[in-house]
């Protein structure tokens, strides 16, 4: 097996492993992503902007740096098919063609639902997708979305199309072509410190820069602030509520101290100091303020600031402003 043999099936095998270890991939349905296996939620788009442009000018950089590369290095489609071929150029099939289009149908049988499954493992838990496909549970939409994107590999890869798919369908190998030119395979390296490809190798910079800081400034946590009763008149008081919901993005329990600000001496409230959270998951506390008279027609900001054992800080404002009613 040479070099490029040798990269390519690592390619292929990351193709998969990726999002079941948690390196990249988007949660759709708990709004949440996962980055190196720690867990973010939705709230913290700035992350996930970044590795997206990231992902995107990677492509763009190698098509202009390197020209055609990643179709002989690294794409997955790519590898199947030399993997495929290979199997089929066997001397035995050639005497039994009848061998030969069993042996492709039974393998694009077992490579379909592979590769489905791991193109919706970017998409929805893998673990949960799986359970479904032991269980057979046709209960479940995903399930049955599986099994349609399956059908539809299947007819991909047994169609013409399997073998023109870089000409006529990717939009990689089109805009490859449109992108590199003479020099992108010549000059490899040199062109990252010149013309375009010295913009992008800017761009790159900035953009890993970027990502890096957001993810070593990420607090793990993530909170949200639900409104109740608002403009409540109560004896002498106007009451508004809250819900405060802290989700625990870590693997670990965790403990937040939360502290609040801007709140007018003349108020009444009953505002927890602490809120607790197990692994991965929620809690909620109730914020009340018994709102004076004195503070009727005036705006009042108030700052709520959620802290981590580990000092990191995430807030909150939001105003309240009470009417007669
Ligand atoms: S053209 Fe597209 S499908 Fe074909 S090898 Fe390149 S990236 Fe892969």
């Amino acid at each position: 097996m040479n070099k490029r043999s040798i990269f390519r099936s690592c390619i292929l095998l990351l193709f998969f492993l990726v999002p079941l270890l948690n390196i990249f991939r988007i949660d759709l349905l708990s709004n949440h992503f996962f980055m190196f296996g720690s867990e973010f939620a939705f709230s913290e788009g700035r992350i996930l902007l970044y590795a997206i442009l990231l992902i995107v000018y990677s492509f763009v950089a190698i098509a202009v740096w390197f020209g055609r590369q990643f179709c002989g290095w690294a794409c997955p489609h790519n590898k199947f098919l030399i993997h495929l071929n290979r199997i089929l150029s066997l001397p035995v099939f050639q005497k039994h063609p009848v061998l030969k289009t069993i042996v492709d149908t039974v393998i694009l049988l077992i490579c379909a639902p592979v590769i489905t499954f791991g193109v919706i493992a970017y998409f929805y838990d893998p673990a949960q997708l799986l359970s479904y496909i032991i269980h057979f549970d046709l209960s479940a939409w995903t399930f049955r979305a599986f099994l349609t994107i399956s059908v539809f590999f299947f007819i991909l890869l047994n169609s013409r199309l399997r073998y023109k798919f870089c000409r006529v369908s990717c939009p990689y190998g089109i805009f490859q072509m449109a992108l590199s030119d003479k020099h992108s395979r010549k000059d490899g390296c040199k062109n990252m410190v010149r013309g375009s490809g010295l913009i992008l190798t800017v761009v790159m910079l900035v953009l890993v820069s970027l990502f890096t800081w957001t993810i070593s400034a990420n607090t793990g946590f993530a909170i949200s602030l639900g409104k109740n009763l608002q403009n409540v008149p109560v004896q002498n008081y106007i009451i508004y509520t809250y819900n405060l919901n802290v989700e625990n993005l870590t693997g670990k329990p965790a403990s937040y101290s939360i502290s609040y600000s801007g709140i007018p001496t003349a108020w009444k409230t009953d505002l927890p100091k602490r809120i607790d959270t197990k692994p991965h998951s929620t809690a909620d506390i109730p914020l009340l303020f018994r709102v004076d008279q004195g503070s009727i027609d005036t705006n009042t900001k108030i700052t709520l600031s959620i802290k981590n054992d580990s000092g990191k800080v995430m807030e909150r404002q939001f105003c309240i402003f009470p009417v007669k009613s």
